[in-house]
């Protein structure tokens, strides 16, 4: 008897031609999250097979795979030799360990897949044979066919394989089947959301963060890494480029009127965040906003901000809620993190009256009254890059 994972996927079967592409970058991408357990994986028929992992590792595995974009759900399965007998004593095995975590009189029900067609019994036979065997094993059960607690499932392939659980995978689209893309990331809730969220839709990230030392702590910007190593634990490996922007925002602050200083900044952040993106081959910006969420974030605002750049900029939270938001990030794990207190520099330096309508003429004129060409260089220049993985 062998232990395997068995994984659906998602989407793919979507691609047509591509469809080779996406399964490969889906392996390869389980391939990184296992890494250490020394996995063997293989593809067959619509299906993934994860074998040879250590007994005491199966279940870091399987928790390792429900962060694969891709994967649509995964068995924990025994595979067994297809002989009638050890079939029915691998599911009867199962069955006992599901038993035990059932309710006092549990419904079940056998759902038999064939794709041996040699195979003596086809699946119908299969159901009716198995579920009169578990019927006489464990008086306990009775069959429900529409909403059985406990569904028991056998395929028949090269060997047998059965299983009782699924376990819901994350979805979406292989992690780098869908191009490059440039997270503006800061300390917040949104941001390592908006960013697992293009993730999922197949995007390598990379990300961008600004601080302003000493307005904004060491303990501020650990965090922001703290977050990203989160979100990667999704989106694999991200390039993380830290941005000191302090004299940036001085300049800002001193040289602008300081109702558009809040919209100024998301200027040049977002010019910056570019520059640095298309450095890493990233072709589009993501940011955590939400459409009104603040007054940086209103119609005119997002308009003003757009217009620093000539790149996409994803904004997949743009239509949420910020219970939505927190429910997502409370789910990802990345909450907890979010909330601890330190501060970002966009709260360091906020104006009283923020102008929430600001007009695009009239921001690039007090933008162009500065010459940022020598700040933005030395930002650059001192950026620092970390692989966060
Ligand atoms: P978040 O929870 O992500 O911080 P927020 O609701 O606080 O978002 P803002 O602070 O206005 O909103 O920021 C809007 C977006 O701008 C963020 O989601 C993020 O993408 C980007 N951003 C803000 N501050 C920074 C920063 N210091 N470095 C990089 N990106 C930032
Ligand atoms: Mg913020």
């Amino acid at each position: 008897m062998e232990k395997v994972l068995l994984v659906r996927y998602t989407e793919i079967h979507l691609k047509g031609l591509n469809r080779p592409y996406f399964e490969r970058a889906l392996v390869d991408n389980m391939k990184r999250a296992l890494r250490g357990l020394e996995p063997r994986i293989e593809r067959e028929h619509g299906r993934i097979y994860v074998r040879n992992i250590r007994e005491e590792d199966f279940d870091e595995a399987a928790d390792r795979l429900t962060r694969v974009f891709g994967i649509h759900s995964l068995s924990p399965a025994v595979a067994v030799d297809k002989d009638w007998e050890t079939v029915v004593s691998a599911a009867g095995e199962l069955m006992e360990k599901a038993l035990a975590s059932a309710s006092a009189q549990p419904s079940f029900k056998v759902f038999a897949r064939r794709s041996d067609k040699h195979y003596f019994m086809n699946s119908d036979e299969i159901n009716k044979e198995l579920g009169g065997r578990m019927l006489e094993r464990f008086p306990r059960l009775h069959v429900d066919v529409h909403k059985p607690e406990i569904k028991l499932s056998v395929e028949i392939r090269d060997m047998a394989y059965v299983y009782c659980e699924e376990i819901p995978g994350a979805n979406g689209m292989p992690t780098g089947t869908a191009g490059k893309a440039s997270l503006l990331i800061s300390g917040g809730i949104d941001s390592p959301v908006a960013g697992y969220m293009m993730a999922k839709r197949g995007l390598t990230l990379s990300a961008v963060h600004f601080y302003s030392y000493p307005y904004t702590s060491e303990r501020a910007r650990d965090k922001v890494v703290d977050l990203t190593k989160l979100v990667s634990r999704y989106a694999g490996e991200i390039r993380l480029y830290l941005v000191p922007f302090t004299e940036i925002q001085l300049a800002i602050y001193e040289k602008c009127p300081e109702k558009e200083t809040t919209v100024l900044m998301r200027r040049l952040m977002m010019r910056i965040a570019q520059m640095l993106a298309e450095k890493e081959g990233a072709q589009a910006l993501i940011t955590g906003e939400s459409l009104g969420q603040v007054a940086s974030q209103t119609l005119e605002a997002l308009g003003c901000t757009n217009d620093a750049v000539s790149m996409p900029v994803f904004r997949p939270l743009i239509g949420f809620d910020k219970d939505e938001i927190m429910d997502i990030a409370r789910r990802i794990g990345t909450y907890e993190t979010s909330i601890l207190p330190y501060e970002d520099c966009c709260t360091v330096f906020v104006p009283k009256h923020p102008v929430t309508k600001p007009k695009l003429d009239e921001l690039r004129r007090s933008e162009a009254a500065v010459d940022w060409t020598e700040m933005i260089e030395r930002a650059i220049a001192g950026t620092e890059l970390l692989t966060v993985k």
